[in-house]
This record gives C-alpha cells, structure tokens and sequence, in this order.
C-alpha cells in the first residue's frame, strides 16, 4: 500500500499535529474503534441467521460510521433484517446505488488527481464500469453517512478502497479514521496514512 507508514501505537497518530487536531483524531479513533466492533457485531448476527433470516452470506461486509450501516453489495439489503437491526443495535441499513456513483462522477478529476481511478472488474457492465468495486462497504457508507470514522467488519481491500479513502480524504480535507478487524488506519489530509494493529 502506498505512503504507509505503520506505527507502533496509536499516540503516534497525534504526533507532529496541533493540539486541536491531535484531540479530534483522537476522537476519531475511538469511534472508528466502536464503530468497527458494531459493524462485527452486525455482520456476526447476520452471518449467524438465528435472530433474523434470511441469513447473509459469508463473503458479505459491513460498515458503520455514526448510527448507519451499509452492506457490500448492491441489492444486498432485506427489509428484515432493517428492521431487526434498527431494533436491536440502533443501526439503520442503508443503500444508495444511484447516490454513490454520482458522488464518484461528481468528483472524478478531483480523485485521479489524487492517483484514484476506479477498478473496473470482469464482470461489470460496459455502460457501468466500477459498479463492482463501488459497492465495497467503505465506499457506500463514506458516501451515505459522510464521517470521519468508519468501523468494517473486515479487511479494508489494498487494491481498490485504500487508495480511494486516501483520495477522499485529501478531497475533504478531513481526517478519516478507519478500524478494520487487523487495526486503523489514519487516512490523514496531506496523502499520508499511518496504521497500528490492535493490541492483541
Ligand atoms: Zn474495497
């Protein structure tokens, strides 16, 4: 992954920053980390499909930034699982297909400016490059729920949504602190990105 630098805590990630900003990363980083343990929970009680059927299949990630979560996958969502998982987490399941790719549109030269271009993926349709890759859950919820932490249920992928949420956040101008199960990320707005694995 390019321009990552992986620290050994995550003090470091307040290192070298004015204090204001050093205390809302820290901030930042405690949600992303409460956040991260909802999206598990989430994806746990799905997967499990006891509580709530029909239940989702393995491959399935989720994301949580504030009181929403999304599903990767377009068309992924079930009006049963909505319901029970606003019930029983406070979490409302959200997808907008439409609205995350205008929002790539929209800010097209702005990412390639940032060295991000979508993926395309074999099975993409022609008049839809990217669909696929769009519809990882870092992408949607950063484009539903606009945060500067997001929690994921699993790994944030290398090849397409790192270098994306490093554009974003040069984009924004905004820190985005993303916790992942193996540890979080800084995406920090100057391009540079610091990681630190979970004390295990
Ligand atoms: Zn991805």
């Amino acid at each position: 992954m390019q321009n990552i630098e992986v620290v050994s805590n995550v003090e470091s990630f307040a290192l070298k920053e004015e204090p204001a900003d050093a205390a809302l990363i820290m901030v930042y980083l405690k949600n992303a980390i409460s956040y991260q343990e909802k999206a598990l929970e989430i994806y746990n009680v799905l997967n499990e499909g006891k509580s709530v059927k029909p239940k989702m299949v393995k491959r399935k990630t989720i994301a949580v930034s504030d009181n929403t979560g999304v599903i990767s996958g377009w068309n992924s969502l079930n009006p049963k699982w909505n319901k029970f998982i606003a019930e029983n987490y406070n979490v409302s399941l959200e997808q907008n297909e439409t609205k995350v790719r205008e929002f790539y549109q929209n800010h097209i030269e702005k990412f390639n400016q940032y060295g991000y271009k979508t993926k395309k993926w074999d099975l993409d349709p022609q008049e839809d490059l990217g669909k696929h890759y769009r519809s990882h859950a870092e992408k949607q919820i950063s484009v539903i729920k606009p945060c500067n932490s997001i929690g994921v249920s699993r790994g944030i992928c290398e090849e397409d949504c790192y270098p994306y949420l490093r554009a974003l956040a040069q984009i924004r101008q905004q820190h985005i602190v993303v916790a992942d199960p193996n540890g979080v990320y800084l995406f920090h707005y100057n391009g540079q990105v610091k990681f630190v694995y979970h004390d295990k």
